[in-house]
């Protein structure tokens, strides 16, 4: 059974086919990459997995069984992470704030028992806490622990959006564009960290990436979409190669 997959998913906007008849399958362990020139649907898939959107026709199960009847905030439950193209991150607060506010995502507290601050919720609090620093100590964010979002530098940023997903312990992780605005060097520490999540962690990998220097250095498989379709699906090497693929960037 493959950890994540798509079956004839078709998404429209209005009269756009945003999306039309993607099928792809990922499986466990693998770090596996969605490419394709700007409007090619990437984000939108993101958008459908995450629940945000719905499918206008096609399946998408996660672990053999359709995630379509769950509402967008039951997928963190699941085990389903995301990062996003735009960093959202709370500006004002700290980088373990943060992450701590990315784990409550899926707290199995109630509000009612939080209000009463019952032994249970603290012991919940705790495992939160612990979940949290062992993110921050993974991502070698400690020297960042306690500082203000608004005041970091961008690279910083985009590692700390990784580990508000990583918060979670997800058994799939989205990224949406990691490598997008960062220098050649931060870039190189993406590429790290992706694949100790992937080896230590042990976390499977969906990603969105315009950069085919990362996507080759850390996916295992890729799948080239364009306006909407899929035309491609292999090996870094083999996807960069296809002549559909060549083609769908110089015509873009
Ligand atoms: P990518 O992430 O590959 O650059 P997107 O998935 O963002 O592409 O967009 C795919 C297509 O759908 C584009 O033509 C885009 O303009 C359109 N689109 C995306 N989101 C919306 C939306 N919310 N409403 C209308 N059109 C959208
Ligand atoms: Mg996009």
């Amino acid at each position: 059974m493959s950890l994540l997959e798509l079956k004839n998913v078709t998404l429209k906007f209005g009269g756009l086919t945003a999306v039309n008849d993607v099928s792809f399958a990922v499986e466990e362990g693998e770090v596996f990459a969605l490419v394709g020139p700007n409007g090619a649907g990437k984000s939108t898939i993101f958008n459908m997995i995450s629940r945000f959107y719905t499918p206008f026709s096609g399946d998408i199960l996660f672990q053999g069984r359709t995630i379509l009847d769950r509402p967008p905030h039951e997928i963190a439950g699941l085990g389903i992470a995301r990062t996003f193209q735009n960093i959202e991150l709370f500006e004002q607060a700290s980088v373990l704030q943060n992450l701590l506010a990315g784990r409550h995502t899926h707290r199995r507290s109630n509000f009612l028992t939080e209000l009463l601050f019952t032994p249970f919720v603290r012991r919940e609090e705790h495992r939160h806490r612990e979940a949290v620093e062992h993110v921050i100590d993974f991502l070698d964010l400690q020297a960042y622990r306690d500082k203000t979002i608004a005041g970091l530098p961008y690279g910083v940023r985009k590692v700390v959006e990784m580990g508000r997903a990583l918060s979670i312990a997800p058994k799939l992780l989205l990224l949406d564009e990691p490598a997008s605005g960062l220098s050649v060097e931060e870039t190189q520490d993406v590429a790290f960290w992706i694949e100790d999540i992937k080896k230590v962690l042990g976390i499977t990998v969906l990603m969105v990436e315009h950069d085919m220097h990362l996507v080759s250095s850390v996916c295992d498989r890729v799948l080239a979409l364009a306006n909407g379709r899929q035309i491609a699906l292999g090996t870094p090497h083999e996807v960069q190669t296809h002549p559909a693929v060549i083609e769908a960037y110089l015509g873009s």
